[in-house]
C-alpha cells in the first residue's frame, strides 16, 4: 500500500486516510496557496504501526524517498551542517482533537546545523539558537516523555522577569545547554543529534499519542472511533521568529460568535506557532498588520476569501509570516457559536454559495434547543456558590423554596420561585411547574429531576453535591458557609450547571419568542432560524406530534409546529383532589361502590380530554389510558404506618382500612407489576370509565380525533380483552377512534405481527422498552453505575437519552416490518424522552416510522431533525 502522499497528491475528501490537517494542506497547495512543502503519512500506517508496533513493512524506504523529493525542491538537506532543511512533524487526525495530540517543530537543528540556520537568516543567532532551544523543548517533552513545567521553570529562571523579546543570543545558547543537560538527567542519555534520528523517534511519538489516556478520554467524551488513528504531517519549516518583520497568527474568516463577515484573528510578531495559544505575549488583533505589513495582509485577506468561497464555509486558519512572505500553516471549517451556525448557513444561501437543501444539514437540533433557552446576560458578574450538573439548560432567577406546596403558594402569587430539594419525586411534579427552574443536590442526568425538566424545558441544575439541603429547616448551605433560607434569591444556570446568590439578570430567547409566534421579526437570528425551519418542515417525512397532558401544553405545542398529540397520560389527572376519588376506588368492597367511585371520576375526566381536543382540534389526539400502579395514588405506606400507630386506638377507621389497602397492592417492583393493561383488566371498570369520558369528549368537540392507546400489553390476547370493551363503548357513544397499543414489553415487539391484529397503531414507548430490553431500572442505575459505565465505554452516551439502535432499535425494527405485514396502513409513533433526541429522529427516519412525539419545547428540534434526516 501506498502510506506516503505529496502536500500535491491529497485533497480535502481524504480526510479518512490523511487526516483533517493533511487533507486540507494539500487542498490549500493544490488551490495554489502559499503552503510551505511536505507530505503527509496516512493514519492507515498508523493503525499498522499500532497493531504491530513498529513501522510497516516498506514505510520507511517511502519517507525516505518523499524527503528526498523535498530535499530536492528546497534544495537543502534535512539537518544539512551549513545549509539545513528544518521540518515539522505534525499529529492530523480524521476529527480535530484540540490539544489531544502531538507536533514537533524545528526538527533537523543540532550543534552544528544550528550555525547553519543563524547563515541562512543572514547571521541571525538569536533566532537560530532560539529555534534549537524550542526543538530540545517540544522534542523533550512529547517525544521523549519528560515533564514540560522542567523546561518551563528554566526558561522561567532564564528569563527573570525580563520579556522574551529581551532575550538576546547568548541566553538562548546558555538556555540550550541546561535544556541538552535536563535531557540528559532525565534520560540518561545525550539529546539525539541526527536529524533522521529526530524525525524517526517524532513521527513514531505522534502515532503513539493517539492512545495517549488524554487522547483516549477525549475521544470516548466525543464519540469518536478508537481505531481511526492519526496521520503525521512532515512539513517543511517556515519562521515567524527571525524578527519583528516575521510572525505568526490564528485567524477566522468571519466571526465564529455572530457569523458576520469581518477580520477576526489574533497575531503575534517575532514568534512561532505555539506562542500564540500559549499566550507568552498579548497577542495584537490581525487588523493591526495592516499597518504592519499592507502587502500581506491583503495577501492574507485574499485567501480567506478564497478558502470561504472554496470550502463554502466559515474556516479558520493558522498562517506564519517570514520575513515578509506569507505562509499558511493549516486551514480547517471552524467551529462557531449556535447563532453563528444559523446565520452563517443563511448568509452562505444569500451569498450563493450554497442553497437550502444544506444549509439545514448545515445546523442541527442541539444547536437550536440552544437558542431556545434563556441567558444569564453576557455581561453578569455574580458569586457562584458551587457547580451541580447542567441536567436542563437555560437561565432562572427566583426566592429558593424546600417543597413543591411551598412552590405552588408563592408561584399563585405572582412571585418566581426555585424549587431546590434533595431530589425530587413525581410529588413534586406541581412545585416543579409552577417553579421557574428546579435545582437537587443529588441524582445524575437521568434523575427524575433532570428527565422531567428536560422534558418541560424547564432549567435544572441537579446533583450539586456540595450543598446540604434541609427540607425541614427549608434551607441549604453551600461550601463556605453560606446559608440559603427560604425566601433568599438564588440564580440558576441549567447550560453550565452553576449556582449563584441573588438575582443574575436574564435575557429571554427571541427564537422562542418568534415560536410562540411574535410577529416582529426583526433579528437576523430570527429570520435565519425562520427560514430554516420552513425549509425542513417542506422537507421532512416524519410527523412531528407533542406529548401533552393538559390544554396549556397543548396549545403551546401547537404554536411550536406539533401536527398532533402523541402521547396524553392520564395519571396526572388523578392526583390532587382527586386522589380521594381514587382511594374510594381502591378501598371500594363492592361492585356498587366502585361504579361510584368511577362515576364520580368520569366527569372530571370528560373535561380533561374536552380541553385537549378543543386545542387540538382537526389534530390527533393519543390519549393513553392509565399507566402507573394504584398505589403511587394512595398515601406513602411509612408515613401512613406511623400516623396509624402512634394514634394507637384512636386511630380513624378510614386511615386503617387505607393502610391495609396500601399494604395489599405494595409490590416489590413495581414497575414490573401491577401497572398499564394489567391494571385496566384487574380493575372492572376503570379503563371503561376513561374510554368513555374520551368518547364523550370527543363527541361534544368539533374535529376531535381520538386514539386510545392502551400502555404496558405483552400479548395480543390482553389487547383484545380491553379492546373489545372500548370498541362497545365508542359505538354507544356513536364515535369513532382508532384503538392502538404501545409497544413497550420487548415480547410485544417480538409478537407485533399477532399484536397487530388488535392495534389500529403502535407507538414506541422506548422509556420502558430500554428499561426492559437492558433490565435498567430507570430510577437507579443513574447513581449506582452509569457514570462507570461511560468511562469503561460500554456506551457512549446514556440508552435512555439516545436510542441503542443495535438492541432497542433491533425491536423497533422488528415490530414495525411485522406489525405492517400484518396491517399494511398500521400507524407508527415513537414517544418518550427519544422523541426529540436528534440522533434517535434520524433513527425514526430510517426505520420508517410515521411520527415522533417529544415534549412541546422539543418540538422544533424535533422538526429540523426530521428535515435533516430527510436530506
Ligand atoms: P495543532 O494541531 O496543535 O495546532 P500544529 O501541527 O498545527 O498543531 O502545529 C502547532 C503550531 O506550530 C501551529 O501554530 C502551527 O501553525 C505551527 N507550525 C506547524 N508546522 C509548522 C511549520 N512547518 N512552520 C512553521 N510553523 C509551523
Ligand atoms: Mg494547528
Ligand atoms: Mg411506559
Amino acid at each position: 500500500p501506498k502510506y506516503v502522499y505529496d502536500f500535491t497528491e491529497g485533497n480535502k475528501d481524504l480526510k479518512d486516510l490523511l487526516g483533517g490537517k493533511g487533507a486540507n494542506l494539500a487542498e490549500m497547495t493544490n488551490l495554489g496557496l502559499p503552503v510551505p512543502p511536505g507530505f503527509t503519512i496516512t493514519t492507515d500506517a498508523c493503525r499498522r504501526f499500532l497493531e504491530d508496533g513498529g513501522f510497516p513493512e516498506g514505510l520507511e524506504e517511502e519517507v525516505s524517498g518523499h524527503l528526498a523529493a523535498l530535499e530536492g525542491q528546497m534544495g537543502r538537506r534535512l539537518g544539512q551542517a551549513d545549509d539545513p532543511l528544518l521540518v515539522s512533524v505534525r499529529s492530523g487526525a480524521k476529527f480535530s482533537m484540540p490539544g489531544m495530540m502531538e507536533t514537533v517543530l524545528n526538527i533537523g537543528l543540532n550543534d552544528q546545523s544550528v550555525h547553519g540556520l543563524a547563515k541562512q537568516a543572514g547571521g541571525n543567532e538569536r533566532f537560530a539558537w532560539d529555534s534549537y532551544r524550542r526543538l530540545i523543548q517540544m522534542f523533550g517533552k512529547t517525544v521523549q516523555g519528560i515533564d514540560g513545567e522542567l523546561f518551563d521553570e528554566a526558561l522561567e529562571e532564564l528569563k527573570n522577569g525580563r520579556d522574551d523579546l529581551e532575550l538576546e543570543a547568548a541566553d538562548f545558547q546558555r538556555l540550550v545547554e541546561t535544556y541538552k543537560g535536563i535531557v540528559r538527567e532525565q534520560t540518561g542519555q545525550e539529546f539525539p543529534a541526527d536529524p533522521h534520528d529526530q524525525m524517526r523517534m517524532a513521527v513514531k511519538a505522534v502515532f503513539e499519542s493517539w492512545n495517549a489516556p488524554r487522547a483516549i478520554l477525549y475521544r470516548r467524551q466525543e464519540r469518536i472511533p478508537a481505531d481511526l488513528g492519526t496521520a503525521v504531517n512532515v512539513c517543511s519549516m517556515v519562521f515567524g521568529n527571525c524578527g519583528m518583520d516575521s510572525g505568526t497568527g490564528v485567524a477566522f474568516t468571519r466571526d465564529p460568535g455572530s457569523g458576520h463577515q469581518g477580520v477576526y484573528g489574533d497575531y503575534l510578531q517575532n514568534a512561532q506557532g505555539e506562542d500564540v495559544v500559549a499566550g507568552i505575549r498579548n497577542t495584537m488583533p490581525l487588523q493591526e498588520l495592516e499597518r504592519i505589513d499592507k502587502p500581506v495582509y491583503d495577501e492574507l485577506m485574499k485567501i480567506m476569501e478564497t478558502l470561504e468561497n472554496h470550502y463554502r464555509d466559515l474556516c479558520d486558519i493558522e498562517f506564519t509570516v517570514e520575513r515578509g512572505k506569507l505562509w499558511m500553516l493549516q486551514t480547517r471549517v471552524g467551529k462557531r457559536t449556535a447563532g453563528a451556525a444559523f446565520r452563517i448557513a443563511v448568509q452562505l444561501v444569500d451569498q450563493g454559495l450554497i442553497d437550502l437543501d444544506e444549509a439545514v444539514t448545515r445546523v442541527n437540533g442541539a444547536q437550536l434547543a440552544q437558542l431556545m433557552f434563556p441567558r444569564f446576560a453576557d455581561d453578569a458578574k455574580s458569586a457562584c456558590v458551587t457547580k451541580g450538573m447542567n441536567a436542563s439548560p437555560g437561565a432562572a432567577v427566583g426566592k429558593a423554596v424546600f417543597s413543591s406546596e411551598r412552590a405552588v403558594e408563592l408561584a399563585a402569587k405572582g412571585e418566581a420561585v426555585i424549587l431546590v430539594r434533595r431530589e425530587t419525586n413525581p410529588d413534586d411534579l406541581a412545585g416543579m411547574i409552577a417553579a421557574q427552574g428546579v435545582l437537587t443536590s443529588r441524582g445524575g442526568k437521568t434523575s427524575h429531576a433532570a428527565v422531567v425538566a428536560r422534558g418541560m424545558g424547564k432549567t435544572c441544575v441537579c446533583g450539586a453535591e456540595e450543598l446540604e439541603v434541609s427540607t425541614k429547616e427549608r434551607r441549604f448551605t453551600a461550601p463556605g458557609g453560606v446559608v440559603v433560607s427560604e425566601g433568599d434569591v438564588i440564580s440558576i444556570d441549567g447550560s453550565s450547571g452553576a449556582v449563584y446568590l441573588g438575582e443574575v439578570p436574564v435575557v429571554p430567547s427571541p427564537v422562542v419568542e418568534y415560536f410562540e409566534g411574535a410577529t416582529e421579526q426583526d433579528d437576523e437570528l430570527v429570520r435565519a432560524v425562520h427560514r430554516i425551519m420552513s425549509h425542513a418542515d417542506a422537507s421532512r417525512r416524519l410527523r412531528v406530534r407533542a406529548n401533552a397532558d393538559n390544554a396549556e401544553d397543548a396549545a403551546r405545542a401547537r404554536r411550536f409546529g406539533a401536527e398532533g398529540i402523541g402521547l396524553c397520560r392520564t395519571e396526572h389527572m388523578f392526583l390532587g383532589d382527586r386522589r380521594q376519588l381514587v382511594e374510594d376506588l381502591v378501598l371500594a368492597t363492592s361492585d356498587a361502590e366502585r361504579e361510584q367511585a368511577l362515576a364520580a371520576l368520569e366527569p372530571l375526566q370528560k373535561a380533561d380530554f374536552t380541553e385537549i381536543f378543543q386545542e387540538m382540534a382537526g389534530l390527533p389526539v393519543t390519549i393513553r389510558l392509565i399507566d402507573p400502579p394504584l398505589h403511587e395514588f394512595l398515601p406513602d405506606y411509612t408515613e401512613l404506618s406511623v400516623k396509624v400507630a402512634l394514634a394507637g386506638d384512636q386511630a380513624e377507621e378510614k386511615d386503617r382500612r387505607v393502610l391495609a389497602a396500601v399494604k395489599r397492592l405494595h409490590e416489590q417492583n413495581p414497575m414490573l407489576g401491577l401497572r398499564g393493561v394489567r391494571l385496566g383488566l384487574v380493575i372492572p371498570g376503570l379503563f371503561g370509565m376513561q374510554v368513555r369520558a374520551i368518547a364523550e369528549a370527543a363527541k361534544a368537540v368539533e374535529g376531535a380525533r381520538a386514539e386510545i392507546m392502551i400502555p404496558l400489553v405483552g400479548a395480543v390476547q390482553e389487547l383484545e380483552h380491553v379492546k373489545d370493551e372500548a370498541q362497545r363503548i365508542l359505538e354507544e357513544v356513536g364515535v369513532e377512534a382508532l384503538v392502538g397499543t404501545m409497544i413497550e414489553v420487548p415480547r410485544a415487539a417480538l409478537t407485533a405481527g399477532q399484536i397487530a391484529e388488535a392495534a389500529q397503531f403502535f407507538s414506541f414507548g422506548t422509556n420502558d422498552l430500554t428499561q426492559m430490553t437492558w433490565g435498567f431500572s430507570r430510577d437507579d442505575v443513574e447513581a449506582a453505575f452509569f457514570s462507570k459505565y461511560l468511562e469503561l465505554g460500554v456506551f457512549g452516551v446514556s440508552p435512555f437519552e439516545s436510542l441503542d439502535r443495535d438492541g432497542v432499535g433491533r425491536l423497533v425494527r422488528i415490530a414495525a416490518e411485522e406489525g405492517r405485514k400484518t396491517r399494511p396502513d398500521l400507524k407508527l409513533g415513537i414517544c418518550g424522552e427519544h422523541g426529540g433526541d436528534p440522533d434517535s429522529v434520524h433513527f425514526c427516519h430510517q426505520a420508517g416510522l410515521d411520527y415522533v412525539s417529544c415534549s412541546p419545547f422539543r418540538i422544533p428540534v424535533a422538526r429540523l431533525e426530521a428535515g435533516r434526516a430527510a436530506l
